[in-house]
């Protein structure tokens, strides 16, 4: 797990009980009951989350912070009690170092245009690790072109795993920002970003860490991490699609430019000047998703109310017992075997296209994901086309896991 969590010694984790409290798990697709394993991609929603979206449009819908009503006053309330629950979730020192953005992608976005183009010089390097989302690369590369800077992979081995002296080795004065996934989608290696943050901080480069596969399988600490930004999205963690969190050092996000214009974000408007409003509304133009940051931190009471340690044991019971079962079946190979890892399974059947076994697990009633994950720079380098990916999440069970190889079985016999 990661390095922080021991896991020796964790009690039991009722899956099945937890699995009650998830609506949509209960259905028939294809004629056959769902087994949903593709919680990378995104996570389902407890009934705690879907009812507070119901009760907020039902009681309390009222735009925020400008009405003189006691609607506007409710939904105010709401909408930053769930800012303060989301910043003692991830342990910020204060509120107003959570920025609602529409998930991570927009909060990487935020920081390359907003920081990048204020701090990026021609000879600059952005460092990124080779097996990054899309969404930590092509901003990045955006940002770069424009001020005649570099972006440079950190290599990763056969294994999905970051080779640290390389990445030491690449470090030097130029470098400016590291910016690098806390877990990897699509294999689910935990990057030591401990290490990783305090390295680019020895070479004076700030660090952001893209924390969306980490949020939602253990604590996640950004003061301890001491780690410069760290951005996630709502939906991989049993919240709503569409909302994110950007987290960042108080200095930092008093230094930078707003994103964008509008309302909320200004202070006073003139046409002889305008200036900004204070954080963390500078970066919030525009009406908010309010219903969804009220629902966000009803997924943050939810998780708050299970043994997080315990659960991530059972995460990691879920993939031990896979990956055996893995290693057993002829034809199937495992990518991405790194020695610390979440509970992603990345996968090859021999002679079958990623994206057959997909349809053929659909038919009968498993869902995962195949492609190359929005990390194609590693699938290239690995002369894939993508994978099949199996993720694992709080409500899986090994009857799950069951299910998923006897319906792989079917596809090996099948094609
Ligand atoms: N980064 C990683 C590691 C991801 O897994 C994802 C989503 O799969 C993203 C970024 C993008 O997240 P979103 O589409 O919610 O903005």
């Amino acid at each position: 797990m990661s390095e922080q969590v021991s896991l020796k010694g964790a009690p039991a984790f009722d899956a099945e009980r937890i699995r009650a409290d998830f609506p949509i798990l209960d259905q028939q697709v294809n004629g056959h009951p769902l087994v949903y394993l593709d919680n990378a991609a995104t996570t389902q929603k407890p009934e705690a989350v879907i009812q507070a979206i119901v009760d907020y449009y039902r009681h309390d819908n009222s735009n925020v912070h400008r009405g003189a009503h006691a609607l506007a006053e409710r939904a105010t309330e709401k909408f930053e009690n769930a800012r303060s629950k989301v910043a003692a979730f991830i342990n910020a020192a204060e509120s107003r170092q959570v920025i609602w953005t529409k998930g991570t992608t927009e909060g990487l976005n935020l920081v390359a245009a907003t920081w990048g183009r204020t701090n990026l010089k021609p000879g600059d390097r952005v460092l990124v690790s080779g097996m990054e989302h899309h969404s930590n690369i092509v901003p990045w590369q955006m940002v770069a072109a424009e001020k005649g800077a570099t972006v440079e992979a950190i290599p990763v081995d056969a294994t999905g795993t970051i080779d640290m002296d390389a990445y030491a080795a690449m470090l030097d004065e130029r470098v400016k920002m590291v910016s690098c996934g806390h877990v990897s989608n699509a294999f689910g290696t935990i990057n030591p970003i401990q290490d990783i943050i305090r390295l680019a901080h020895e070479a004076g480069a700030l660090c952001m860490i893209d924390g969306a596969q980490g949020i939602s399988h253990w604590a996640v600490d950004v003061q301890a991490l001491d780690c410069d930004f760290y951005v996630f999205s709502a939906h991989k963690l049993f919240g709503p699609t569409g909302l994110g969190v950007l987290y960042g050092k108080v200095e930092l996000l008093e230094s930078m430019p707003p994103y964008q214009g509008g309302g909320e974000m200004i202070e006073s408007v003139s046409f002889a000047g305008t200036t900004y409003n204070q954080l963390p509304y500078k970066f919030e133009a525009g009406t908010p998703d309010i219903a969804g940051v009220i629902a966000l931190g009803a997924a943050v009471d939810y998780v708050n109310s299970y043994d997080r340690v315990a659960a991530a044991a059972h995460e990691q019971a879920l993939l031990a017992y896979a990956e055996d079962k893995a290693r057993a079946m002829p034809g199937l190979k495992l990518v991405g075997t790194a020695a610390n890892k979440t509970a992603v399974m990345s996968f090859l059947l021999e002679g079958a296209h990623p994206h057959d076994v997909g349809m053929l697990l659909d038919q009968q009633g498993v869902a995962v994901r195949t492609g190359n994950h929005c990390a194609q720079p590693i699938m290239d380098q690995y002369g894939i086309p993508g994978t099949v990916r199996a993720s694992f999440s709080i409500y899986n069970t090994f009857a799950d896991v069951d299910r998923l190889f006897e319906a792989l079985t079917k596809v090996r016999q099948f094609l």
